[in-house]
């Protein structure tokens, strides 16, 4: 059976092209960038060229960037190492109620702590506003952190205009950019931001390597210690296959993008629209048109989104719900139920996401299988 992935907001599949980057620096440039020998320094010019590769894709200088192991580490030096860094300068952060838990965790971590957090909240679309982001900010406020788009619904904030509340206070502004970095331009100089997390994996590079970058003048501590790697920001032998991959995935990102976006937002918009159109009582959740070009998120009434999901996989489709597993037991999601959505409706909500790869033959496959599955799953519930 052929598989359908409709999951690329979970994964992305590593590009060949990525891969073959990566291969001579396991076996044969495997030298150790801080080395002093030429192994070492051949090792360390390639990090130094993907480095300058996302700098360049984001508008800021290569010493900006920090390669880290992913986005959840970015998201956590962003903040810890903001408010360590803050002294008693300060210990209130703003963020929103439909952050990634990368942000939300260290979030709370650091209220146990004695910080205090604003979680804003958002509307029925999933959209902050900034005028909430500008009356939140009071003495104290060290970090304002916003998602550019949301992992779940996909939902695109107003960065930039977040980005002007924050600089009449003179306020850093992190970004959360792990599901937008190589599928929307980014740049953080015309769009206001002084720390932005990205991460490989979800661009069609390796897992397990992302970075952060911090603007030049902020204040940040380090949360390891041990090495003066990444200007003794990050310490820790540098993941050089994986960095390379990074910079080959960011560089065929770019040069694809536009034509990408186009063919997706083609392909959402007729699952939109077929999925309203022949399944009843479902609903489009997150805002119609400001979203990313591949995400389609529903909720079906009387279905548990955990059984379509099972239906779809017999059938060689993956997607995800939006139910996290915690404690064993299926949480609803967080970012639903900022939205409004009641319990049921956030446990009958599934997320499609496609990818550069994606056909419309594969998305009619999907059409002429999911109202069959929501049907059967209906006539059997007594709920429904
Ligand atoms: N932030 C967002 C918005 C994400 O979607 C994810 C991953 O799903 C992360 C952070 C964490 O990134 P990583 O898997 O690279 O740790």
């Amino acid at each position: 059976m052929n598989r359908i992935y409709l999951d690329h907001a979970a994964t992305t599949p590593t590009d060949p092209l990525v891969v073959e980057a990566m291969k001579p620096f396991f076996t044969e440039m495997y030298g150790n960038p801080s080395s002093v020998h030429s192994c070492g320094s051949e090792a360390r010019a390639s990090v130094e060229e993907a480095r300058s590769i996302l700098a360049d894709s984001l508008g800021c200088r290569a010493e900006e960037i920090y390669f880290t192991s992913g986005g959840t580490e970015s998201d956590n030096l962003a903040l810890k190492g903001i408010a360590w860094a803050s002294n008693s300068g300060g210990n209130h952060i703003i963020t929103s109620a439909v952050e990634h838990h990368a942000v939300l965790e260290p979030c709370e971590f650091l209220e146990k702590r004695g910080f205090h957090i604003t979680r804003l909240p958002v509307d029925a679309e999933g959209l902050v506003d900034p005028a909430e982001v500008k009356s939140a900010i009071r003495a104290g406020t060290i970090l304002i952190s916003i998602m550019h788009a949301n992992n779940e619904i996909g939902v695109i904030q107003p960065i930039k205009e977040i980005a002007e509340r924050a600089r009449e206070k003179n306020i850093p502004f992190h970004v959360d950019a792990v599901q937008t970095f190589g599928h929307l331009a980014i740049n953080v100089d015309e769009m206001g931001i002084d720390l932005l997390s990205v991460s490989a994996h979800k661009l069609y590079g390796p897992k397990g390597v992302g970075a952060l970058y911090v603007r030049r003048g902020t204040r940040i501590e380090s949360l390891l210690h041990g090495g003066s790697q990444e200007k003794g920001l990050r310490a820790s032998t540098e993941n050089v296959p994986s960095i390379v991959g990074f910079g080959r995935a960011v560089e065929i990102a770019a040069r694809g993008m536009g034509d990408e976006n186009s063919h997706l937002r083609t392909l959402q918009q007729k699952m939109i629209r077929c999925i309203l159109d022949n399944i009843p009582r479902s609903r489009l959740n997150g805002h119609a048109n400001n979203r990313l070009p591949s995400n389609v998120n529903v909720s079906f009434q009387g279905v548990s989104a955990e059984a379509v999901l099972l239906g779809l996989d017999l059938e060689g489709i993956a997607a995800s719900s939006g139910s996290a597993c915690t404690t064993g037991v299926l949480e609803p999601s967080h970012v639903l139920l900022a939205l409004g959505l009641s319990k049921k409706s956030a446990e009958g909500s599934l997320r499609f996401t496609m990818g550069r790869n994606t056909t419309e033959a594969e998305i009619d496959t999907l059409l002429d299988v999911l109202p069959g599955i929501v049907e059967r799953l209906r006539s059997v519930s007594p709920l429904y």
